[in-house]
C-alpha cells in the first residue's frame, strides 16, 4: 500500500489528464444558473424510483467516475473505504453512514446525464466565480460571465445570506442531499451537500456568503474531507463481509425505500 507522502492527491496542474480537463472545461462552460433551475426542475419535482439505500448502492457500482484523477477503484468500494476509515476512528454512526452514502448521487450517471453535470468539485452559481475553482480559466467560455446581474460583488445574494440560499453548480451533492434531507442529523445533510464545494471548504473562498449555521458545520465539512481522499490507496473492502452492519446502520435512519 502506498504511503499519503508518496502520492498527491488532486493534482490538477499540468500532469492532469487530458480526461480530467476536458471534463472541467465541458462543466465550466455549461453550468449557469439557466442550467440549474432545469435541473432542479427535472429532479427535485418527479419521482423516478422507490429504492432502498443499499440498492442504490448497487446501482451506483457501475458508474466510473471520469473528474477524479485518483481512484480505480468502483464507487461501491470507494463508499466502503470512505466509511469503514471513519468507524476505525470511532466517529458517530450517522457520520460513518455519511461515508457510505456521499456520493449516492453519482447513480444521475445512469440517467443519462453527462459527468460534468453530476461529479468533479462544486460552486456557486448567480455570482463571480472565484480563482480558487480548479480549472477557473475555463469560466471564459461560461455565457453567465456576461450577465451584470452575476457579476456584480454578490451576484444575486449578499454578504451573509447562508450557504442554503445560494445555488450550488448542479451535481450529486446537491442531488444527493435533497433525497436524504429528512432523514439525517444537520452535519450530516452539510457534509453531503458541500463535500464537493473544495473552494471553499478548503480555500476559504465565499466565506462572505456564510451564516452562523455554515460556520458551525464547516468543521463537520473538513472533517470528512481526508476520508474522502485519502482511503482512495487502500485495499478493497470484503463487500459481502460489511454488509450485514450496514444494512442495519441503514435501517437505523432510513425507511426501507425512499424516493430518487
Ligand atoms: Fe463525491
Ligand atoms: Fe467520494
Amino acid at each position: 500500500m502506498p504511503s499519503l507522502d508518496d502520492h498527491k492527491y488532486r493534482d490538477y496542474t499540468e500532469t492532469t489528464s487530458q480526461q480530467v480537463r476536458e471534463f472541467y472545461r465541458a462543466n465550466h462552460r455549461f453550468q449557469t444558473v439557466e442550467f440549474g433551475e432545469a435541473q432542479r426542475d427535472k429532479y427535485l419535482n418527479h419521482t423516478y424510483a422507490k429504492m432502498g439505500i443499499w440498492e442504490a448502492l448497487e446501482l451506483l457500482n457501475t458508474v466510473i467516475d471520469e473528474s477524479d484523477p485518483d481512484t480505480e477503484f468502483s464507487q461501491i468500494q470507494h463508499c466502503l473505504q470512505t466509511s469503514e476509515a471513519i468507524r476505525a476512528k470511532g466517529h458517530p454512526r450517522w457520520f460513518i453512514l455519511v461515508g457510505l452514502i456521499h456520493d449516492l448521487g453519482k447513480i444521475l450517471c445512469l440517467r443519462d446525464e453527462p459527468q460534468w453535470a453530476v461529479t468533479g468539485d462544486t460552486f456557486p452559481v448567480g455570482c463571480p466565480y472565484s480563482d480558487k475553482i480548479v480549472f477557473s480559466e475555463f469560466f471564459a467560455a461560461n455565457p453567465d460571465l456576461n450577465n451584470s446581474n452575476y457579476q456584480s460583488e454578490f451576484g444575486i445574494y449578499h454578504a451573509g445570506i447562508g450557504l442554503d440560499h445560494v445555488m450550488m453548480s448542479w451535481g450529486h451533492d446537491e442531488y444527493c442531499y435533497q433525497v436524504v434531507k429528512n432523514y439525517l442529523p444537520a452535519p450530516a445533510l452539510a457534509i453531503i451537500r458541500y463535500h464537493s464545494f473544495y473552494p471553499w471548504h478548503q480555500d476559504n473562498a465565499y466565506s462572505e456568503l456564510m451564516n452562523d449555521h455554515d460556520r458551525k458545520m464547516l468543521p463537520s465539512v473538513q472533517a470528512f474531507q481526508p476520508f474522502d481522499l485519502y482511503t482512495k490507496h487502500d485495499l478493497p473492502p470484503n463487500v459481502e463481509q460489511l454488509r450485514p452492519f450496514y444494512e442495519e446502520l441503514i435501517a437505523e435512519f432510513f425507511p426501507a425505500q425512499i424516493d430518487w
